[in-house]
């Protein structure tokens, strides 16, 4: 039997280079290996607030995005985290197990944390609400951007601490990060993570963005005082734009420092630009030929929601079970 994968992303924005070198691409690589699950998260966008209409025509994007990126329907499943209820109750029974201080530490919160007048519950919960995402699909594979790493180790020791506590229940998932383009920066702040919640204009690279505001995003990248290419020392922009590169073109290390070592930043930057977009051109085209087909992402939706229904309600049930909570099948 094919081991079990899961992962997801918010439809909290505009989806940029960084979920697909970071997440998206691994999911189309593997989708055949494994069983592979693949969720728009909703319940998680929420932890921030989404404009409600903005949010509904989010989730439909973020699926047609799945699509046009390469996850095929027939290997795949994909489906909306609310549209299977399971998830949020196996998230109360994890919360019962998980020690406030677990939450605290994590980087993510913290960082978004201080961003807010008021922090939502919600927000420090969260990454209780992804341990059971993961968990209740029993996977063995997540394969995220580095951001997440933090995440998986913290899913890990709430599967532990649950399967001590009440016996084995859960699959302790092991995280796949992709060798290149695990954390992409942003264009502007080379020191912050390329995020869809960041607000600056030239920070991300959408999916979606027109072809000649990415060419004119990347032209403007912040660089270094340097003139050329140094691989000796490199800083942090002129890193992240050879990482993009590299991570699309799929190039070696080898291949890449012989080629850009000594290139002049405005020589860089237009080879940059031209790798990403010869492979995003092709996304978008199929991203508006899924998106002029009626019915077909909601049908997508619906048959991604009834097939792993009933895995998550079973994993409920034993977790149920183990805990000593009614269940009609004790
Ligand atoms: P938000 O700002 O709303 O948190 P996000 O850009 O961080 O959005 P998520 O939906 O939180 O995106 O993450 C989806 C997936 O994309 C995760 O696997 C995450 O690790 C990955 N990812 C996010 N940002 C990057 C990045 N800059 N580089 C590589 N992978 C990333
Ligand atoms: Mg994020």
């Amino acid at each position: 039997m094919k081991k079990r994968v899961f992962s997801g992303i918010q439809p909290s924005g505009n989806l940029h280079i960084g979920n697909y070198l970071g997440a998206l691409k691994s999911w189309v690589r593997i989708q055949k290996d494994y069983e592979s699950i693949y969720g728009i998260v909703d319940l998680h966008a929420i932890t921030m607030y989404q404009e409600p209409s903005e949010l509904q025509s989010k989730i439909e994007e973020t699926a047609a995005l799945f699509l046009a990126c390469g996850i095929d329907p027939q290997e795949s499943t994909i489906m909306v985290q609310s549209t299977v209820p399971a998830h949020v109750e196996l998230g109360w029974m994890l919360t019962c197990v998980t020690p406030v201080g677990w939450l605290e530490r994590m980087t993510q919160y913290k960082a978004k944390a201080e961003e807010q007048e008021t922090v939502g519950d919600g927000l420090l919960q969260y990454p209780v609400l992804m341990a059971a995402d993961i968990l209740i699909y029993q996977a063995a594979i997540v394969p995220v951007g580095d951001d997440q790493s933090q995440h998986l180790e913290l899913t890990r020791d709430i599967a532990h601490r649950f399967n001590t506590l009440y016996g084995e229940t859960f699959v302790v998932p092991d995280t796949h990060l992709p060798a290149v383009g695990a954390r992409i920066m942003g264009l502007d702040e080379p020191d912050k993570k390329m995020s869809k919640s960041a607000t600056g204009t030239g920070h991300a690279i959408g999916l979606l963005d027109p072809i000649d505001q990415i060419r004119k995003k990347i032209m403007r990248a912040t660089t270094d005082s340097k003139p050329a290419v140094d691989f000796a020392d490199l800083g942090a922009g002129v890193e992240n734009l050879l990482n993009i590169f590299q991570a699309f073109s799929e190039w070696s290390d080898e291949q890449v420092r012989n080629h850009f070592q000594g290139s002049r930043y405005g020589d860089l930057k237009k080879q940059v630009a031209e790798m990403v977009i010869s492979k995003i051109e092709p996304i978008q085209k199929r991203y508006h030929e899924i998106r002029s087909e009626p019915g077909y992402l909601s049908s997508i939706l619906k048959q991604g929601a009834e097939r792993v229904a009933p895995i998550a309600n079973s994993t409920v049930e034993l977790a149920k079970r183990k805990m000593g909570l009614y269940t009609s099948t004790r």
